[in-house]
């Protein structure tokens, strides 16, 4: 492609999302990956449209519960003890934006991007070829005790505002979603408009063939710098250099190492989340099941049962601690006595998370050419079809079908 509209950086469902929406607005599109499509943690997430995961993860609440969750080195929340420093101008980002004005904020903008995929979800995978890999089963998340469930109630009442549906069931009401849960879980909260998608990976995959099949171009090379020239933008990677009218930054977690070449300091990090994928007969698993206490989740996809979630703010840098995923599954086995826990592939993969839960989707400060759509968090998949819609509107500089004023990448240059 001799000189394309857009080069989109990243070929994980973010950038692929983003490359299909542009391609269909007409652009020549050129998507570029330093691994190839669904290389970063689009291939190992728990595949779940988590449309009512609306509240951000920094709030008052977390502020409550992290103490007690770190005691536990391989619990729901670590920060090994080398990184602390390193992250500590992210986690004074991440204290500001629990005041209760930025929650309710971020949790109208959040809201607000959700309604958004969600309704471009079903008419992005009509077009893509994908509508069979969608799976309308809903999410149950359970609690250990009357004390933990009415914990949960603001949060879900905060939800029903936003016109999230529910139903808070009882043990009986639980076993007739899910049956062989362990009896500890006294209550549950189910919630129907929950999707999975089949396979996560496969469907980043599948998604990266349509754009080839729409006419996209897919080259192999890592994105090491990026330069406004007239017209354009100059993005160098080794032994080459290509010029495009616009670049879209889709690189996950190493987004802000490519802005920063265009002087722009982003404090993105990493939440490193672990799993546990498992034969798919290991259970009989008919919902999503959130067991928020510990910070994981059960998932049923077509190609096993994953177990998995948790977070570890430790950086790119350092090896993967898989005995987090083996604690993951330990608990799994004890909260649904039938699992099976033989056979498993572990793995990880690298959120990435901005301070106060929100991604960045917008223009860049040194040039609008280039435009950001990362730092998705717990939620690239769930936002996936929302923010391709929003990029393809920048791109052509159409009305953005929502206020994107919250996502700015320049927030965190701001007095809050
Ligand atoms: C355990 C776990 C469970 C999760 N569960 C869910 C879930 O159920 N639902 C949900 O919505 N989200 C979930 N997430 C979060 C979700 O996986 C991410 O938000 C999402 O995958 C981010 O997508 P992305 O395209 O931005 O980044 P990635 O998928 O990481 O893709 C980034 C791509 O950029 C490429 N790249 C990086 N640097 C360069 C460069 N310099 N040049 C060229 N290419 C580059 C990489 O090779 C990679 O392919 C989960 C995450 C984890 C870890």
């Amino acid at each position: 492609m001799a000189e394309p509209d857009v080069v989109v950086i990243g070929a994980g469902v973010v950038g692929v999302s983003a490359a299909i929406a542009a391609r269909a607005r007409g652009l020549s599109v050129l998507l570029v990956d330093r691994e190839g499509p669904a290389a970063g943690a689009s291939a190992g997430n728990a595949g779940a449209f988590a449309f009512s995961d609306i509240l951000p993860l920094a709030s008052p609440r977390i502020l409550r519960k992290a103490p007690g969750w770190m005691v536990d080195p391989l619990g729901p929340l670590t920060i090994p003890l080398g990184h602390a420093l390193k992250i500590a101008p992210w986690m004074i980002h991440f204290w500001r934006a629990c005041s209760p004005a930025r929650v309710k904020r971020s949790t109208v903008a959040q809201a607000a991007l959700m309604d958004l995929s969600k309704a471009e979800l079903d008419s992005f995978l009509a077009r893509t070829g994908t509508a069979p890999m969608l799976r309308k089963e809903g999410n149950l998340e359970v609690y250990e005790g009357e004390a933990q469930f009415n914990a949960s109630l603001a949060g879900w009442r905060a939800k029903q505002e936003h016109g999230i549906g529910f139903e808070h069931l009882d043990a009986a009401g639980m076993a007739a979603v899910q049956p062989g849960l362990a009896p500890r879980f006294s209550h549950g909260t189910f919630t129907p408009g929950w999707y999975s998608i089949a396979d996560p990976k496969l469907y980043t995959l599948a998604l990266a063939d349509h754009f080839h099949a729409a006419g996209g171009a897919i080259e192999r090379a890592e994105v090491t710098a990026l330069r406004p020239v007239e017209n354009g933008v100059e993005i160098t990677a080794p032994g080459r250099t290509i010029r495009a009218a616009h670049v879209v930054v889709a690189a996950g977690a190493l987004s802000h190492r490519i802005a920063r070449t265009i002087g722009e300091a982003i404090p993105l990090e990493t939440e490193r989340g672990y799993n546990t994928t498992l034969p798919a007969d290991a259970f009989d698993l008919r919902t999503q099941v959130t067991f928020g206490g510990h910070g994981f989740v059960v998932t049923r996809l077509s190609t096993g049962i994953r177990v998995g979630g948790a977070v570890e703010l430790g950086g790119l840098d350092r090896p993967p601690n898989f005995r987090r995923s083996a604690a993951m599954l330990a608990k799994a086995q004890a909260f649904l006595p039938g699992l099976r826990p033989d056979g498993g592939v572990q793995w990880m993969g690298f959120r990435p998370s901005l301070p106060d839960s929100l991604p960045a989707i917008g223009r860049a400060r040194a040039t609008p050419r280039v435009i950001y759509a990362f730092g998705h968090g717990h939620l690239g998949l769930t936002q996936s079809a929302g923010t391709a819609r929003l990029v393809a509107d920048l791109l052509v500089g159409a009305p953005s079908a929502i206020d994107i004023g919250a996502f700015s990448a320049q927030r965190f240059s701001q007095k809050a």
